[in-house]
């Protein structure tokens, strides 16, 4: 299973941020959407860094004025990325060998095409095994 694959389940909308949006805002729309992590992108499609949930809650041990600044303070610059043609099984590693749960796909023009969360491979994975086991119980049975 390839990374298109989930994508075309899920679609390629990504919920972006500007650097200079506040992290108050960035839980706002944490919430309003549901989502663990934000791409935080000036242009909407190139990618300047990623902030999680996690990046909030770690910093709240010392105190609430990070909340009234900008989200680039707080997110993360060097961003692991994959591309639509990229194995789920190679993504699985990037996750696992750097602890992160959310990867941004990027296209061949080095835009933004879509994220996958670590619930997003879960789900694909389980749907691969459903899959396998019914053509198994199919070809057994017949
Ligand atoms: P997460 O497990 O996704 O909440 O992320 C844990 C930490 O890794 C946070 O500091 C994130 O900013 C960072 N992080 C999350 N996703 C990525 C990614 N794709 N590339 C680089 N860092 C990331």
């Amino acid at each position: 299973m390839k990374i298109h694959d989930i994508l075309q389940h899920k679609g390629s909308d990504v919920v972006v941020l500007a650097p200079d949006a506040t992290v108050t805002e960035l839980v706002t729309v944490l919430r309003e959407h549901n989502l663990g992590a934000v791409v935080v992108s000036a242009n909407g499609s190139d990618v300047s860094g990623i902030v999680t949930e996690r990046d909030v809650v770690r910093r709240l041990a010392d105190g609430t004025d990070f909340l009234a600044g900008p989200v680039a303070d707080i997110m993360t610059a060097v961003v692991h990325t994959c591309q639509p043609d990229d194995p789920v099984e190679s993504l699985m590693s990037t996750m696992t060998d750097h602890r992160i749960r959310h990867v941004p796909v990027l296209g061949d023009d080095r835009r933004l095409c879509g994220i996958v969360s670590i619930g997003d491979v879960v789900k694909s994975t389980i749907t691969q095994l459903q899959f396998e086991r019914d053509q198994l119980e199919g070809y057994v049975t017949r």
